[in-house]
Protein backbone atom coordinates (compact mmCIF):
# COMPACT_ATOMS: atom_id res chain seq x y z
CA UNK A 1 0.00 0.00 0.00
CA UNK A 2 1.47 3.49 -1.07
CA UNK A 3 0.24 7.20 -0.68
CA UNK A 4 1.89 9.61 -2.84
CA UNK A 5 1.23 12.77 0.11
CA UNK A 6 0.40 16.16 -1.94
CA UNK A 7 -2.06 18.67 -1.79
CA UNK A 8 -4.79 18.75 -4.92
CA UNK A 9 -3.10 21.66 -6.58
CA UNK A 10 0.22 19.56 -6.63
CA UNK A 11 -0.87 17.51 -9.22
CA UNK A 12 0.92 17.26 -12.82
CA UNK A 13 -2.46 18.14 -14.80
CA UNK A 14 -2.59 21.99 -13.01
CA UNK A 15 0.58 22.63 -13.59
CA UNK A 16 -0.11 25.23 -15.88
CA UNK A 17 -3.35 26.49 -13.87
CA UNK A 18 -1.57 26.78 -9.69
CA UNK A 19 1.68 28.12 -10.57
CA UNK A 20 4.40 27.30 -7.70
CA UNK A 21 4.41 30.66 -6.51
CA UNK A 22 1.09 30.80 -5.93
CA UNK A 23 0.97 27.31 -3.92
CA UNK A 24 1.89 28.82 -0.70
CA UNK A 25 -1.53 30.89 -1.05
CA UNK A 26 -4.31 28.22 -1.98
CA UNK A 27 -6.37 26.32 0.49
CA UNK A 28 -4.30 23.62 1.67
CA UNK A 29 -6.23 20.06 2.27
CA UNK A 30 -3.39 17.53 2.51
CA UNK A 31 -3.28 17.55 6.35
CA UNK A 32 -6.97 16.84 6.40
CA UNK A 33 -7.35 14.10 4.05
CA UNK A 34 -4.11 12.22 5.01
CA UNK A 35 -5.22 12.28 8.74
CA UNK A 36 -8.26 10.44 7.48
CA UNK A 37 -6.60 7.72 5.36
CA UNK A 38 -4.45 7.45 8.31
CA UNK A 39 -6.89 6.87 10.45
CA UNK A 40 -8.63 4.23 8.31
CA UNK A 41 -5.45 2.43 7.59
CA UNK A 42 -5.75 2.01 11.69
CA UNK A 43 -9.39 0.86 11.86
CA UNK A 44 -7.65 -2.03 9.35
CA UNK A 45 -4.15 -2.43 10.69
CA UNK A 46 -2.89 -1.50 7.46
CA UNK A 47 0.82 -0.40 7.02
CA UNK A 48 1.63 1.68 4.11
CA UNK A 49 4.66 3.73 2.65
CA UNK A 50 3.74 7.43 2.31
CA UNK A 51 5.59 9.03 -0.29
CA UNK A 52 5.34 12.64 1.17
CA UNK A 53 6.48 15.82 -1.15
CA UNK A 54 9.27 17.72 0.52
CA UNK A 55 7.43 21.24 0.10
CA UNK A 56 4.40 18.99 2.12
CA UNK A 57 6.97 17.97 4.92
CA UNK A 58 8.42 21.78 5.13
CA UNK A 59 5.01 23.09 6.17
CA UNK A 60 3.61 20.19 7.79
CA UNK A 61 6.54 18.36 9.78
CA UNK A 62 3.97 17.08 12.62
CA UNK A 63 1.72 15.17 9.44
CA UNK A 64 5.42 13.34 8.72
CA UNK A 65 5.41 12.43 12.54
CA UNK A 66 2.00 11.05 12.89
CA UNK A 67 3.36 8.90 9.55
CA UNK A 68 6.11 7.83 11.66
CA UNK A 69 4.43 7.15 14.80
CA UNK A 70 2.26 5.29 13.41
CA UNK A 71 4.43 2.86 12.19
CA UNK A 72 4.70 4.18 8.46
CA UNK A 73 7.01 3.66 6.04
CA UNK A 74 8.39 7.36 5.49
CA UNK A 75 9.46 7.75 1.56
CA UNK A 76 9.90 10.50 -0.78
CA UNK A 77 8.25 12.08 -3.70
CA UNK A 78 11.02 14.73 -4.34
CA UNK A 79 10.58 18.50 -3.30
CA UNK A 80 8.84 21.06 -5.56
CA UNK A 81 7.09 18.06 -8.06
CA UNK A 82 8.17 18.48 -11.10
CA UNK A 83 8.55 16.02 -13.48
CA UNK A 84 11.75 14.50 -13.88
CA UNK A 85 12.18 14.50 -17.88
CA UNK A 86 11.48 18.17 -17.47
CA UNK A 87 14.44 18.44 -15.07
CA UNK A 88 18.18 18.44 -15.66
CA UNK A 89 20.08 15.85 -13.86
CA UNK A 90 21.40 18.64 -10.98
CA UNK A 91 17.95 19.94 -10.57
CA UNK A 92 16.59 16.58 -9.96
CA UNK A 93 19.98 16.07 -7.63
CA UNK A 94 18.81 18.94 -5.62
CA UNK A 95 14.88 18.55 -5.94
CA UNK A 96 15.38 15.04 -4.12
CA UNK A 97 18.60 16.25 -2.22
CA UNK A 98 16.00 18.62 -0.30
CA UNK A 99 13.47 16.64 0.23
CA UNK A 100 15.25 13.95 1.47
CA UNK A 101 16.66 15.78 4.26
CA UNK A 102 13.12 17.51 5.45
CA UNK A 103 11.66 14.43 5.43
CA UNK A 104 14.69 12.89 7.44
CA UNK A 105 14.87 16.01 10.03
CA UNK A 106 10.88 16.20 10.46
CA UNK A 107 10.35 12.36 11.18
CA UNK A 108 13.83 11.58 12.55
CA UNK A 109 13.96 7.91 10.69
CA UNK A 110 16.41 7.09 6.94
CA UNK A 111 14.12 7.66 4.14
CA UNK A 112 15.21 4.97 1.47
CA UNK A 113 12.06 5.09 -1.10
CA UNK A 114 11.21 7.56 -3.78
CA UNK A 115 8.57 7.81 -5.98
CA UNK A 116 8.73 10.18 -9.28
CA UNK A 117 5.61 12.77 -9.71
CA UNK A 118 3.62 11.22 -12.24
CA UNK A 119 6.10 8.44 -13.06
CA UNK A 120 8.61 10.17 -14.77
CA UNK A 121 10.87 8.18 -14.88
CA UNK A 122 11.18 6.93 -18.78
CA UNK A 123 13.09 5.95 -21.37
CA UNK A 124 14.65 9.91 -21.67
CA UNK A 125 15.21 9.81 -17.69
CA UNK A 126 17.05 7.00 -16.60
CA UNK A 127 19.69 8.77 -15.74
CA UNK A 128 17.87 9.43 -12.15
CA UNK A 129 18.01 6.19 -11.16
CA UNK A 130 22.36 7.75 -10.69
CA UNK A 131 21.13 10.17 -9.33
CA UNK A 132 19.13 8.61 -6.76
CA UNK A 133 21.86 5.85 -6.04
CA UNK A 134 24.08 8.92 -5.26
CA UNK A 135 22.08 10.40 -2.84
CA UNK A 136 21.52 7.38 -1.36
CA UNK A 137 18.00 6.09 -2.17
CA UNK A 138 17.62 2.64 -1.53
CA UNK A 139 14.79 1.85 -4.19
CA UNK A 140 12.67 3.92 -7.03
CA UNK A 141 8.87 3.12 -7.07
CA UNK A 142 8.56 5.71 -10.64
CA UNK A 143 8.59 3.31 -13.66
CA UNK A 144 5.23 1.92 -15.29
CA UNK A 145 5.45 -1.06 -17.23
CA UNK A 146 2.37 0.35 -19.80
CA UNK A 147 2.29 2.97 -22.37
CA UNK A 148 0.63 6.29 -22.11
CA UNK A 149 0.84 9.63 -22.84
CA UNK A 150 2.88 11.01 -20.09
CA UNK A 151 4.74 7.98 -18.32
CA UNK A 152 5.43 4.25 -19.44
CA UNK A 153 8.51 1.69 -20.19
CA UNK A 154 6.18 -0.41 -21.16
CA UNK A 155 8.81 -3.56 -22.03
CA UNK A 156 10.12 -3.04 -18.35
CA UNK A 157 9.48 -5.43 -15.78
CA UNK A 158 6.42 -6.18 -14.20
CA UNK A 159 7.43 -6.80 -11.02
CA UNK A 160 10.42 -5.70 -8.33
CA UNK A 161 13.87 -5.94 -10.29
CA UNK A 162 17.42 -5.06 -9.07
CA UNK A 163 18.85 -2.25 -11.51
CA UNK A 164 22.77 -2.36 -11.90
CA UNK A 165 24.43 1.13 -12.70
CA UNK A 166 27.59 2.56 -12.58
CA UNK A 167 26.93 3.94 -8.69
CA UNK A 168 25.76 0.77 -7.52
CA UNK A 169 22.21 -1.46 -7.75
CA UNK A 170 18.96 -0.20 -6.26
CA UNK A 171 15.20 -1.82 -6.65
CA UNK A 172 13.03 -0.92 -9.10
CA UNK A 173 8.99 -1.54 -8.06
CA UNK A 174 6.64 -0.76 -10.72
CA UNK A 175 3.42 0.14 -10.99
CA UNK A 176 1.70 -3.07 -10.70
CA UNK A 177 0.31 -4.83 -13.78
CA UNK A 178 -1.85 -7.72 -15.25
CA UNK A 179 -0.65 -9.12 -18.77
CA UNK A 180 -3.42 -9.61 -21.16
CA UNK A 181 -2.28 -10.68 -24.63
CA UNK A 182 0.46 -8.08 -25.41
CA UNK A 183 -0.77 -5.96 -23.23
CA UNK A 184 0.09 -4.47 -19.61
CA UNK A 185 -2.86 -2.98 -18.08
CA UNK A 186 -2.91 -1.48 -14.75
CA UNK A 187 -4.60 -2.35 -11.68
CA UNK A 188 -3.02 -0.33 -8.85
CA UNK A 189 -4.47 2.49 -8.24
CA UNK A 190 -4.89 6.23 -9.29
CA UNK A 191 -6.82 6.82 -12.29
CA UNK A 192 -8.11 3.44 -13.11
CA UNK A 193 -8.94 2.94 -9.35
CA UNK A 194 -11.58 5.54 -9.05
CA UNK A 195 -12.31 5.29 -13.03
CA UNK A 196 -12.96 1.65 -13.48
CA UNK A 197 -15.50 -0.28 -11.66
CA UNK A 198 -13.90 -1.77 -8.36
CA UNK A 199 -14.29 -5.12 -9.75
CA UNK A 200 -11.47 -4.34 -12.14
CA UNK A 201 -8.92 -3.69 -9.25
CA UNK A 202 -10.26 -6.47 -7.10
CA UNK A 203 -9.78 -9.11 -10.17
CA UNK A 204 -6.59 -8.16 -10.84
CA UNK A 205 -4.95 -7.71 -7.41
CA UNK A 206 -6.46 -11.44 -7.05
CA UNK A 207 -4.30 -12.60 -10.26
CA UNK A 208 -1.49 -11.60 -9.20
CA UNK A 209 -1.53 -12.93 -5.85
CA UNK A 210 -2.52 -16.42 -7.81
CA UNK A 211 0.65 -16.37 -9.25
CA UNK A 212 2.27 -15.34 -6.30
CA UNK A 213 2.77 -11.89 -6.94
CA UNK A 214 1.92 -8.84 -4.83
CA UNK A 215 0.63 -5.61 -6.28
CA UNK A 216 1.64 -2.46 -5.44
CA UNK A 217 -1.32 -0.21 -5.07
CA UNK A 218 -1.06 3.61 -5.30
CA UNK A 219 -3.27 6.38 -3.84
CA UNK A 220 -3.24 10.24 -2.81
CA UNK A 221 -5.04 11.90 -0.15
CA UNK A 222 -6.97 14.32 -2.63
CA UNK A 223 -8.63 11.16 -4.08
CA UNK A 224 -10.94 10.79 -0.89
CA UNK A 225 -11.88 14.55 -0.95
CA UNK A 226 -14.62 15.44 -2.96
CA UNK A 227 -14.85 18.81 -1.66
CA UNK A 228 -11.99 19.94 -3.11
CA UNK A 229 -11.71 23.19 -5.04
CA UNK A 230 -12.30 22.89 -8.66
CA UNK A 231 -9.43 24.02 -10.70
CA UNK A 232 -9.75 24.52 -14.58
CA UNK A 233 -7.57 22.17 -16.76
CA UNK A 234 -8.45 20.28 -19.96
CA UNK A 235 -11.58 17.70 -20.75
CA UNK A 236 -9.25 14.82 -19.86
CA UNK A 237 -7.34 16.05 -17.11
CA UNK A 238 -10.56 17.53 -15.47
CA UNK A 239 -12.08 13.40 -16.00
CA UNK A 240 -8.76 11.80 -14.53
CA UNK A 241 -8.71 14.11 -11.47
CA UNK A 242 -12.41 14.64 -10.40
CA UNK A 243 -14.15 11.31 -11.78
CA UNK A 244 -15.59 9.24 -8.71
CA UNK A 245 -13.97 11.35 -5.77
CA UNK A 246 -17.01 11.01 -3.85
CA UNK A 247 -16.53 6.71 -4.83
CA UNK A 248 -13.03 6.48 -3.53
CA UNK A 249 -13.21 6.33 0.18
CA UNK A 250 -15.99 3.61 0.31
CA UNK A 251 -13.88 1.29 -2.71
CA UNK A 252 -10.48 1.89 -0.27
CA UNK A 253 -12.40 0.37 2.58
CA UNK A 254 -13.79 -2.37 0.32
CA UNK A 255 -10.26 -2.85 -0.89
CA UNK A 256 -8.95 -3.33 2.60
CA UNK A 257 -11.35 -5.47 3.76
CA UNK A 258 -10.89 -7.71 0.60
CA UNK A 259 -6.77 -7.98 0.52
CA UNK A 260 -3.81 -7.50 2.75
CA UNK A 261 -1.00 -4.80 2.55
CA UNK A 262 1.88 -4.21 3.97
CA UNK A 263 4.57 -1.48 3.23
CA UNK A 264 6.96 -1.60 -0.09
CA UNK A 265 10.10 -2.19 2.44
CA UNK A 266 8.36 -5.01 3.96
CA UNK A 267 7.83 -6.11 0.25
CA UNK A 268 11.37 -5.83 -0.64
CA UNK A 269 12.74 -7.43 2.84
CA UNK A 270 10.41 -10.08 2.52
CA UNK A 271 11.25 -10.95 -1.51
CA UNK A 272 15.33 -10.57 -0.42
CA UNK A 273 14.91 -13.53 2.16
CA UNK A 274 13.25 -15.59 -0.09
CA UNK A 275 15.34 -15.49 -2.60
CA UNK A 276 17.92 -16.17 -0.07
CA UNK A 277 16.92 -19.34 -0.08
CA UNK A 278 14.53 -21.90 2.71
CA UNK A 279 17.36 -21.60 5.63
CA UNK A 280 17.20 -17.89 5.94
CA UNK A 281 15.18 -16.90 8.65
CA UNK A 282 11.82 -15.43 7.63
CA UNK A 283 10.78 -13.05 10.20
CA UNK A 284 13.04 -9.93 10.97
CA UNK A 285 12.64 -8.02 13.33
CA UNK A 286 12.34 -3.88 12.32
CA UNK A 287 10.40 -1.40 12.59
CA UNK A 288 9.52 0.72 9.15
ZN1 LIG B 1 2.38 13.26 -7.22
Amino acid sequence: MTVDVEDYFHVSVFEGVVPRERWPSMESRVQANTERLLALFDEFAVKSTFFVLGWVAERYPSLVRAIVSGGHELASHGYAHRLVYNQTPDEFRQDVRRAKALLEDAGGVEVGGYRAPSFSVTHQSMWALDVLLEERYRYDASIFPIRHDRYGIPVSPREPFRVERSAGSLMEVPGSTVRIGPLNLPVGGGGYFRILPYAWTRWGIGRLNQDAQSAVFYLHPWEIDPEQPRLPAGWLGRFRHYRNLGLTEERLTALLEDFRFAPVGTLLRTRAQLAAGPLAPLALPYVW
